[in-house]
């Protein structure tokens, strides 16, 4: 990208392309294939690490519903990573921008029954899920998706194909009418005997293990709640709100990053809170017309409502509602 940072793409990309269609975006309900494809022209699907974090951070500036989408990639390279040469190719797909992936991982993380039950079948180890997924994000738009399912402690991810034509009696998503990010094309996936080839397991791992290790995963999404809070200082742009927003929003990046897994939960909800109080701000320094459905204002404080319960987990929900209801 020459002397261009990927973060000065991503927001030149999210200036330019995401802010100016988000309303419409979320009025026709859906993110469309060809914003993706914009995101991975631009080379942000190469960006990784703490440029990744920063990419998504612009981007939820930008569209939180378009930035929504865009995260879950960041799992599914994850998994690809540890998975070896096999998967060599699927990550470099990825990584161009010729394949789009979303994940779902309940079936890993929930305690309790598992949401997908796997079973394997016949001579060339097929599996057969049965279940639901409450949540899954990017259905329709997306060419596959990193679905766990369980066999009793044993959990698989499985790189599901998850392009339309897959949709039919065995696979099928219901769209759920979200207030918050509505462009999003999350869905609740039913399975049916949903027969999925052996060739396409990623990764196996054992339920407890996962759970114990999960906190360890939970920085990229903090960049949801940053990017939202960068909105509400650049729109505040020039008043003392938005020099003590940008404040606080340095020490929230700073914390998210400075935290380890025993640490993440709670700068992930300071992070959260952060935005919730800036959607408020923003709304308030707008005035009445924050009430009228289509406005900056309006759409800002409807994500950081979604940001307040997405991708939680107990203990962001525990210090969330403590220093909320402080
Ligand atoms: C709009 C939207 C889109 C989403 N899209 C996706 C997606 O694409 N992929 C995806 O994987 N998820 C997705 N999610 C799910 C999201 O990650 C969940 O919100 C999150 O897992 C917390 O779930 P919950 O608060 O609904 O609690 P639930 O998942 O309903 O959990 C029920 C209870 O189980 C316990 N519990 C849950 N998780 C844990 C844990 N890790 N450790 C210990 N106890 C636990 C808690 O006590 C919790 O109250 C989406 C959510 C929303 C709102």
């Amino acid at each position: 990208m020459g002397g261009v940072t990927c973060e000065e793409t991503a927001r030149r990309v999210a200036e330019e392309l995401l802010a100016p269609q988000a309303a419409r975006l979320e009025a026709e309900g859906a993110v469309p294939r060809s914003h993706l494809d914009a995101l991975a022209r631009a080379g942000l699907g190469r960006a990784d690490g703490a440029d990744a974090l920063a990419v998504l951070e612009e981007l939820a500036a930008g569209d939180l519903a378009t930035a929504f989408v865009w995260v879950q990639r960041i799992g599914v390279v994850r998994w690809l990573e540890q998975a070896g040469p096999a998967w060599a190719g699927a990550l470099e797909d990825l990584r161009a921008g010729r394949l789009h992936a979303g994940i779902a991982l309940q079936a890993a993380l929930r305690p309790g029954p598992a949401a997908v039950v796997a079973r394997r079948e016949g001579d060339d180890g097929a599996f057969v899920l049965d279940g639901t997924v409450p949540w899954v994000t990017g259905w329709g738009l997306l060419d596959a998706v990193l679905l766990t399912a369980r066999d009793g402690e044993d959990v698989f991810f499985l790189l599901l194909d998850a392009r339309p034509d897959q949709e039919g009696p065995t696979l099928r998503g219901e769209p759920l009418d979200l207030v918050g990010v509505p462009a999003s094309r999350t869905v609740e996936l039913h399975l049916s005997g949903h027969r999925v080839p052996a060739d396409r397991l990623v990764a196996t791992g054992r339920h407890a293990a996962l759970l114990a290790g999960d906190a360890a995963g939970l920085r990229p999404n903090g960049s949801l709640a940053l990017g939202l809070v960068l909105r509400c200082v650049r729109a505040l742009e020039g008043s003392p709100a938005a020099d003590a927003l940008a404040a606080q929003l340095e020490a929230a990046r700073d914390r998210l990053d400075a935290a380890g897994p025993a640490e993440l939960p709670v700068a992930r909800a300071a992070a959260v809170e952060l935005a919730w109080r800036a959607a408020g701000t923003l709304a308030t320094a707008t005035g009445s017309g924050a009430v009228i459905a289509g406005g900056l204002a309006e759409r800002t404080v409807r994500e950081a409502l979604f940001l307040l319960v997405f991708g939680s987990r107990p203990a962001i929900k525990e210090a969330l509602v403590a220093s909320l209801a402080r």
